[in-house]
C-alpha cells in the first residue's frame, strides 16, 4: 500500500456532492428524486454567454492565456467592481481563476501552517475547514447563529483574534444559512481590525448578486483602511448559472497576487480560454437573465419559507441572500443528518443536513431553492408527508 504525505489525510470533502451522487443513484434507478440539495443555478447559461465561447473557438483562442487571465477580462472586472461598488481596482490586482474555490484554496495555502490559527464561519462554506486543515493550521470557528439573523457578529469575531490568526474568513451573501451581514457590523468588524495589522480577510462573495428585500452588497474592497489585507473571491458560477464552466476570480493584495500567479503557472497554467471570452461577454453584455434569475429566486424563496413555516416543527428564517433556505428543524425532534437521509430515501427530496456545515449545523437543514416552483412545492408537500408520517 503506498502512504501519501499526512496532509491528506485530513483533508475534507463537500457532502453535497454525495447528496448529488446518492441521488442521482436513486433517480436511476426509477426513482422520482427532486433534488435541493447541490447549490447551483438550474437556468442554463444565457445564449449571448455561450455563443461568445463557441464564436471564441472558432476564431482560434485554442491557446494558453496568460496565468493571470487575459486583459480585457481583467479589465472588465475591475470596470464591473468599479461600476457596482465605486471600488478602485487595478487589472493587474486581478487574476482569473479557474472557479471561486481555487481563491479559497491558494489564500487557506499562503496563510495556512501549523501554529496558525484561521477563522473561518460555522455554519459556512465546508471547503474552509477542510482546507485549513489540510495545511495544518488550526481552524477556529466564527460562530454565525440564528439569533443574530445568521450575521457574522463583529464582537465575537474580533473576541477570537489573537497573535497566531493570520487569516479570516468572510461570507456574505452566505452559504448556508443565507444570512447576509449587515453594513453595521462590517464597519465594526473592520474598525477592530485596526488593531490586528497581520490578520489578512479572504472575502467570499460569490453571491453578491443574490440580495432580495431591498439589500445592498457590502464590498469588503470599498474600506480602505484594509485594502491592501483583502482577498476578495469572486466569479461566475452563481450569477450567471455557470458552475459547470469553472470561471472565477480573485482580487489580490501586494505580493499575493505575484504568490497566486506562481501557484497557477505550477498547477493549471491558465483558465480555460474560451471560458474566459464567455466571461467577458457575462460582464460587458446585457444583464437581464442574469436580473431575471434574481427575481425568479426571489420568488421561490418566498414559496419555500412559507412552505417550511407550514411543517409541524420547522421554523425557517428569511433569507436575505443567495439561494438557500436553512430552517430550524429542532422541533421535529429528528437530528439533522438523520432526517437528510431519510428525505432522500424514502421521500425522494434531497436536501443537506446542517452538521455538514459546521458543529453548529445541528438542528438545521439546508434546501437549495435553485429548483423549479413545481418542484419546490412537490418537496414540500413530501416533507409534509414524511414529518406527518414519521413523528
Ligand atoms: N463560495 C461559496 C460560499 C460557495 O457556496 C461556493 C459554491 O457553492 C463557492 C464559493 C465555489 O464556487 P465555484 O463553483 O465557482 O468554485
Amino acid at each position: 500500500m503506498l502512504e501519501t504525505v499526512a496532509s491528506f489525510d485530513r483533508i475534507g470533502e463537500e457532502n453535497a456532492f454525495a447528496v448529488l451522487a446518492r441521488a442521482t443513484e436513486l433517480a436511476a434507478k426509477g426513482r422520482d428524486i427532486i433534488n435541493l440539495g447541490i447549490g447551483q443555478p438550474d437556468f442554463r447559461t444565457p445564449g449571448h454567454i455561450v455563443e461568445a465561447a463557441v464564436q471564441a473557438l472558432r476564431d482560434g483562442a485554442h491557446g494558453y492565456t496568460p496565468a493571470v487571465g487575459i486583459l480585457p477580462l481583467r479589465e472588465a472586472v475591475a470596470a464591473d467592481l468599479h461600476a457596482r461598488y465605486g471600488v478602485t481596482v487595478s487589472p493587474t490586482e486581478v487574476m482569473i481563476m479557474p472557479g471561486g474555490k481555487p481563491t479559497m484554496f491558494m489564500s487557506i495555502l499562503m496563510f495556512g501552517e501549523p501554529g496558525i490559527d484561521i477563522l473561518y464561519p460555522d455554519p459556512g462554506f465546508p471547503i474552509y475547514r477542510s482546507m485549513i486543515e489540510f495545511t495544518g493550521a488550526r481552524p477556529i470557528p466564527v460562530p454565525i447563529r440564528e439569533e443574530n439573523g445568521f450575521a457574522f457578529s463583529a464582537e465575537e469575531t474580533l473576541s477570537l483574534i489573537t497573535p497566531r490568526t493570520r487569516l479570516l474568513i468572510l461570507n456574505s451573501p452566505a452559504n448556508p444559512t443565507g444570512g447576509v451581514t449587515p453594513k453595521a457590523e462590517i464597519d465594526k468588524l473592520v474598525a477592530g481590525l485596526a488593531k490586528w495589522p497581520k490578520v489578512a480577510v479572504m472575502s467570499d462573495e460569490i453571491y453578491d448578486h443574490m440580495l432580495y428585500d431591498g439589500e445592498k452588497h457590502v464590498c469588503l474592497l470599498s474600506y480602505p483602511e484594509i485594502r491592501d489585507r483583502v482577498i476578495l473571491l469572486n466569479g461566475w458560477s452563481k450569477t450567471y448559472a455557470m458552475t459547470g464552466w469553472r470561471l472565477g476570480y480573485a482580487v489580490w493584495p501586494g505580493k499575493l497576487y505575484d504568490n497566486a500567479r506562481k501557484l497557477a503557472v505550477n498547477l493549471h497554467s491558465c483558465v480555460n480560454a474560451a471560458a474566459q471570452f464567455a466571461g467577458l461577454a457575462a460582464l460587458t453584455g446585457p444583464q437581464d437573465e442574469a436580473e431575471a434569475m434574481v427575481a425568479e429566486f426571489d420568488r421561490r424563496r418566498k414559496v419555500v419559507v412559507d412552505g417550511l413555516n407550514r411543517l409541524p416543527g420547522v421554523s425557517c428564517a428569511t433569507p436575505k441572500g443567495a439561494f438557500y433556505a436553512y430552517p430550524n428543524i429542532t422541533g421535529t425532534g429528528w437530528k439533522a443528518k438523520p432526517l437528510a437521509a431519510a428525505l432522500l430515501d424514502e421521500a425522494g427530496v434531497a436536501v443537506i443536513g446542517g452538521p455538514d456545515f459546521g458543529v453548529l449545523g445541528e438542528g438545521y437543514i439546508r434546501l437549495s431553492y435553485a429548483n423549479s416552483t413545481e418542484n419546490i412545492v412537490r418537496a414540500l408537500e413530501r416533507m409534509a408527508t414524511f414529518l406527518a408520517e414519521r413523528k
